[in-house]
């Protein structure tokens, strides 16, 4: 394990553009205001996000007079790290400062010829599902786009400083945060991770995980094509109404159509569904009946998470041989089903573990009020 310590960026400087945060639209806008050909849009997010050149002053293929007007307006900067960890499975997770006072985490997990990185696109959450320690942190405020990219970068530059060529090859926005709540940045940022003037990676590696937004949902089919991943955690509306309490907003009788819309209108063939294995709540025989029931007809991946206990939460998880019968009649019934591997435990960093370790300002001891509609 390893520490790193730094201090907060402080507060952003006011009227700065958040350059890093701009997607192709977002920089065609910028640059018809600034009377700029739209084409520079490209060079500038290759600078910006393949070379990782952030003074306008040494982006030598741009005019002189565009250099200058970016560096009076630009503000670029990305998170600092509070602490960093490494867990004794590789796995990597970072506390890292935002401008304002909070602090996010991302994961960075490495296996067989790839690497993951978790990002979270909230400070909190203002969804409150029950097993989740972020939602008792209660929600804070969103991450601009450029605050979500920034952990690409600066997950980049950690990763090359340590010398042992592990890479980002794909995104989970799996971090803090109901990343469909904050829905504009976080297209914007997706859309930075597969543009191919950017980062370049495939529709296929960068996936949202929802809890399934009803509204969001269709707009984001419209929006944006990377992969889908839903947390369902339960077969009928009694259970998730419980389990999940935005169900009782958006049942599972729109919330399953919602979700072949997205198939439909996308190139994916299939949802990811997450399903946390919480001890005798979710996880009998019955359960997985129901499931087989609700998904037929549904082009779908079954991933089973193994619940991670935190302090305080009143569930327990699933014995394993629980989780691999239930697996088992999953996979009887046709289901392609994964058992999610949990990573980094002994850093804290497994899913639902990611509480800041700091109390984020504004926030500190109570639920905040300023939940956002969803
Ligand atoms: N808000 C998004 C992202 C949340 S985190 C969503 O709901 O999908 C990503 C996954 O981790 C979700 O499926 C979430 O339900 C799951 N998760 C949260 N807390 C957990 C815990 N304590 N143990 C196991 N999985 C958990």
């Amino acid at each position: 394990m390893s520490s790193t310590a730094a201090t907060d960026p402080g507060p952003a400087p006011a009227g700065g553009v958040e350059l890093l945060g701009l997607d192709e639209s977002g920089l065609q806008r910028l640059f018809a205001e600034l009377g700029e050909k739209p084409f520079r849009s490209k060079q500038l997010r290759q600078w910006l996000h393949q070379r990782q050149v952030f003074d306008p002053e040494a982006m030598t293929d741009l005019a002189k007079s565009l250099r200058g007007k970016l560096q009076a307006m630009a503000e670029i900067r990305l998170p600092q790290p509070i602490f960093d960890r490494e867990s004794e499975d590789g796995t990597r997770k970072w506390l890292l400062a935002l401008g304002s006072g909070n602090a996010v985490e991302t994961v960075y997990i490495p296996e067989r010829g790839r690497g993951t990185l978790c990002v979270s696109s909230q400070v909190g959450c203002a969804l409150d599902c029950g097993f989740c320690s972020t939602g008792k942190q209660g929600f804070n405020r969103n991450l601009s786009a450029a605050e979500i990219i920034g952990q690409l970068h600066y997950a980049r530059q950690a990763l090359e400083a340590e010398g042992r060529s592990r890479r980002v090859t794909n995104v989970v926005l799996m971090g803090m945060g109901e990343p469909l709540a904050n829905f504009n940045n976080v297209v914007a940022a997706t859309n930075l991770m597969v543009d191919p003037y950017a980062w370049g990676l495939s529709r296929r590696r960068v996936t949202i995980s929802t809890v399934g937004l009803v509204p969001a949902l269709y707009r984001l089919a419209d929006a944006s094509h990377v992969s889908l991943a839903v947390s369902l955690h339960a077969p009928n509306d009694a259970l998730r109404d419980e389990i999940v309490p935005i169900n009782q907003k958006y049942p599972l009788r729109e919330l399953l159509p919602a979700c072949e819309n997205y198939i439909a209108q996308t190139p994916h063939h299939c949802i990811y569904w997450e399903y946390v294995m919480l001890d005798g709540v979710n996880d009998r025989d019955c359960h997985a009946e129901e499931l087989i029931e609700r998904l037929d007809g549904i082009p779908s991946k079954i991933n089973l998470i193994p619940f991670n206990p935190f302090p305080g939460t009143r569930y327990s998880a699933s014995p394993r041989p629980r989780i691999l019968a239930f697996a088992d009649k999953l996979q009887k019934a046709g289901f392609i089903t994964t058992i999610r591997r949990t990573r980094g435990q002994d850093i804290d960093g497994a899913c639902g573990q990611l509480v800041g370790q700091v109390i984020n300002r504004r926030n500190r001891g109570k639920k905040s009020k300023q939940s956002p509609a969803v």
